[in-house]
């Protein structure tokens, strides 16, 4: 058992609605939306922050910035392009703008 709460959701241990997973990451709805489509993309690696990952996180927190560019294409949202934010504890924090 962990306190960090994205990794229970990878362990499945917390409720999530989960869009996107494959073997490095994992995506679910922003349980506090800003946007209409408002995912965390979040590496299945625990990485604490941005500012503490080491080099060793590097692929996985790539893949996660991937992961935004496939959903976005399989969504048909590719030509909006995902707005990539960052926060204190996540990877990522991807929304795409409303309309179309
Ligand atoms: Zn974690």
């Amino acid at each position: 058992m962990t306190d960090c709460l994205f990794c229970r959701i990878v362990a499945r241990q917390s409720q999530a609605d989960i869009e996107y997973e494959d073997d490095a990451v994992l995506a679910f709805k922003d349980i506090y939306p800003k946007a209409p489509i408002h995912l965390l993309i979040v590496p299945k690696r625990h990485v604490s922050s941005i500012m503490t990952m080491e080099p060793a996180d590097v692929e996985v927190v790539g893949r996660c910035f991937l992961a935004a560019r496939k959903i976005g294409e399989a969504r048909g949202l590719a030509e909006r392009g995902p707005r990539a934010g960052r926060s204190s504890t996540t990877c990522t924090s991807t929304s795409w703008p409303a309309g179309g």
